[in-house]
């Protein structure tokens, strides 16, 4: 947790760096995720990430789902939808992750092979 965060708010907000101020979550970046997808709502957040959240597992982009106050929030139907839309979607892998605890739900389709043109 960055040290500006208050768990619900940023102490620094007007002044915050610009890596902060240019960042979106996927919620904000799909307008077909509902309302109650909303992090503070949902208590998850899901982002497009650079690399795997799992020091093992391959690197690269991947679509992470990041519990913000505890796990039972992927239990609740918008947090179930939504990752279960973005496995349907499969192009990217899936994680779910609480805590130090990172789970792999679709490895996404990048080891298919590509047809030669
Ligand atoms: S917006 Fe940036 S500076 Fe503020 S709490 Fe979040 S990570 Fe920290």
């Amino acid at each position: 947790m960055c040290n500006h965060s208050t768990g619900v708010t940023c102490t620094i907000y007007p002044e915050r760096p610009d890596a902060c101020a240019r960042w979106y979550c996927l919620w904000r970046r799909i307008g077909a995720l509902p309302d109650e997808l909303r992090p503070d709502r949902s208590g998850v957040i899901f982002a497009l990430e650079k690399s795997s959240p799992a020091a093992a597992a391959r690197e690269g982009a991947c679509i992470v789902g990041r519990a913000v106050d505890g796990e039972q929030a992927f239990e609740r139907w918008e947090a179930t939808e939504a990752f279960a839309m973005f496995v349907r979607e499969g192009s990217l892998p899936v994680w779910r992750v609480s805590g130090d605890t990172a789970i792999l739900l679709n490895p996404g389709n990048q080891d298919v092979p590509q047809r030669p043109c």
